[in-house]
């Protein structure tokens, strides 16, 4: 279990991480924190941590009661917080893909990752067969207990190669990916410092840009679907070796869900189709009369406004002095949901220049740059609460963030932590759209959970299941709000409008990606050719608004391509669409009570790790996501929403 943050998406290692502190040692801890620039890197060497591995087990199966196993408990945070290292590693090689001494100290941890998740779960099963099991229960909670027997059914030593050679593929994926080009107007830009382009509210701009960006991504099929292929043959094999009928059913314990399974989610899916899709149609009609238009096609599909979409407009409040500023490290978790296409020709003008994304010069006060971004961000959290004060004090001040586009750097964005030092990092890539706002939001959400449980001394406590974390992330998006003016001044309406229209599309996009992964895992002769028909019919189901025109590339099913969690993190997308329905419960009750649900949130935050995500939801008065109250009440309301902010 607690190696898991290895081989599972990154946003949620934190919450899988363990740390150094011991009793009486925490102010010692706090000491020890310094910038990100300064964090020493050395390789974590597998023989040693081995031989500790094996000395801690040693000791717990000596242990004579439930203290002297929290004894043995703390030696391991501390070896957690050795470990610190390998997320460094994982920050510093995807802030440049192509740095030669990063690529190979984490091609050296994708080989003893697997490794070390094997040599956890041998740890974690004597805490499962401990005879001090009970009294152990008492202090860490039968939860962790669950999570712990959960880990134990999707994770052993039988998987260690076969998660190895799925590290290699996954690595390639990255590499591919990261390094992709669009040929715009005579040149090779970056491919995500396409969106500004591919939303201009210049429709043969975009639509020219969207086509462009397809170019791209069917120059690169091949290899994807290669990639995609070996993937499959991968995954069957280590459900067939763990004795699974199909990676799916492995999965479900993989991903540690608890208290819900299949069924529920199936039935939540089926949910959204009756309710979620039909306002989604509702909204494109509107969003196609906002813009004046006849039809809409795919290359209209990230455009909300006839000016365009709002883009961060918040200046430096001091002239530019690039050096200081972090020379940080990201996975999309927006990727998967917009295959969009926004934009103004402040990106032809600005954005891909050698200081990122809408950069000015030395000297000049620049709008909308990353560093006039992460200052709005400074100012909306400070504004927010003393808790979330105090958050981004620590995060901005340490040099927690990489947001700068560069070349090399991969794509996307993400949080993690560095457990050595209990400090949050949010990696992402600042392009000029508002999503420099929106990742800050929620990738923010997820660090400041992690803040908030940074003195907890049970580190076991701090585990989180992803559709929680995802909670917390996109609670965050929304308790933003009232901030937004920060980043997009007159047009922070505009944002908000459209936040909730994407929320909608988001969802459905979400239990799309899960239904396809389910029947793609499901069928053992499935193929990546296969998957774009699949695909392609399954989008019909729910999207069946949409209209690709000429754009062969998405026509033909292949959009799938292009979502890094496919490949990456197979069945984390329903955990969005879940999480999502949590947030906009929190919005809805936010124009109700500000005050309550921010204090709902809070607990949450702190409850998280204590017991199941149904659980969880109830305590914190939300509805839950597999009742159908639930959606009727959202969907009537978020319609209603809608209807008063276009009025
Ligand atoms: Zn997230």
């Amino acid at each position: 279990m607690l190696a898991k943050g290895f081989l599972l998406d990154l946003d949620t290692a934190m919450e899988n991480g363990l740390s150094t502190c011991t009793a009486g040692s925490w102010e010692r801890m706090e000491d020890m924190m310094m910038h990100f620039k300064e964090m020493p890197y050395e390789r974590v060497c597998y023989e040693e941590l081995e031989g500790r591995y094996h000395q801690l087990m040693e000791e717990l199966r000596e242990a004579g009661d439930a203290e002297a196993c929290m004894a043995v408990l703390r030696k391991r945070y501390e070896l957690m917080a050795d470990m610190t290292a390998m997320d460094l590693c994982y920050v510093r090689h995807d802030m440049d893909v192509n740095d030669a001494f990063y690529a190979a100290e984490q091609a050296y941890y994708d080989e003893i990752g697997p490794k070390l998740s094997d040599l956890s779960n041998q740890f974690d099963r004597l805490l499962l067969d401990s005879p001090h099991r009970k009294d152990l229960e008492e202090i860490l909670g039968s939860y962790v207990f669950a999570l712990m027997e959960a880990g134990q059914s999707g994770f052993d030593s039988r998987l260690i190669e076969l998660a190895q050679e799925e590290n290699k593929l996954l690595a390639r994926y990255n590499q591919l990916t990261s390094n992709g080009t669009v040929d715009w107007e005579g040149e090779k830009r970056k491919r995500n410092l396409m969106t500004l382009i591919a939303q201009s509210p210049d429709r043969d701009v975009r639509k020219r840009a969207s086509l462009a960006i397809s170019d791209s991504w069917e120059a690169q099929r091949q290899e994807l679907e290669e990639i995609f292929d070996k993937l499959l043959d991968n995954r069957r094999r280590q459900a067939k070796a763990m004795g699974f009928s199909s990676y799916v059913e492995m999965s479900y314990f993989r991903m540690s869900r608890i208290g819900y399974g299949p069924k529920e989610v199936a039935a939540f899916r089926e949910l959204v189709k009756k309710y979620l899709v039909p306002l989604s149609r509702k909204l494109e009609e509107r969003r196609r009369k906002r813009l004046g238009l006849e039809h809409l096609y795919i290359y209209d599909s990230g455009v909300h406004f006839p000016e365009g979409n709002p883009v961060p407009v918040c200046v430096e409040s001091a002239p530019v002095d690039r050096a200081g500023m972090a020379q940080g490290a990201a996975a999309d978790d927006r990727a998967g949901m917009a295959q969009g296409n926004a934009a103004d020709d402040r990106a032809d003008k600005a954005c891909g220049s050698a200081t990122g994304p809408c950069g000015a010069g030395d000297g000049e006060r620049a709008v909308g740059s990353a560093a006039a971004c992460l200052e709005a961000t400074r100012q909306m959290y400070t504004e927010m609460s003393p808790e979330t004060a105090e958050f981004i004090a620590f995060l901005l001040d340490n040099g927690l963030a990489d947001v700068e586009i560069r070349d090399g750097k991969r794509d996307g964005g993400y949080m993690t932590t560095f457990e050595r030092y209990r400090a949050p990092f949010i990696f992402a890539n600042f392009d000029g759209t508002f999503e420099n706002a929106y990742i800050m939001c929620h990738e923010g959400g997820h660090a400041f959970q992690g803040y908030l449980k940074r003195h907890e001394e049970i580190r076991e406590r701090c585990w989180n299941t992803s559709e929680m974390a995802e909670t917390h992330a996109m609670a965050m998006e929304f308790f933003a709000m009232p901030y937004m003016e920060l980043f997009f001044g007159e047009r922070a309406g505009d944002y908000r409008a459209m936040h909730l229209e994407d929320a909608v599309r988001l969802i459905i996009n979400q239990c799309l990606q899960d239904e396809f992964q389910q029947l793609v895992y499901e069928d053992p002769d499935m193929t990546a050719e296969g998957c774009n028909g699949l695909w392609a019919r399954l989008d019909k189901e729910y999207f069946p608004d949409k209209d690709y025109d000429c754009n062969v590339n998405l026509r033909e099913g292949r959009g799938w391509q292009r979502i890094p969690h496919i490949y990456h993190w197979p069945f984390y997308a329903i955990d969005y669409a879940l999480a999502d329905i949590g947030a906009l419960g929190y919005y809805r009750w936010m124009h109700e009570d500000r005050e309550a649900s921010w204090e709902s949130y809070l607990r949450l935050c702190r409850e998280s790790g204590t017991m199941d995500f149904p659980s969880l939801v109830e305590s914190a008065g939300l509805g839950s996501p597999f009742e159908e109250e639930t959606m009727i009440r959202l969907a009537e309301w978020m319609e209603r929403k809608l209807t008063e902010t276009e009025g």
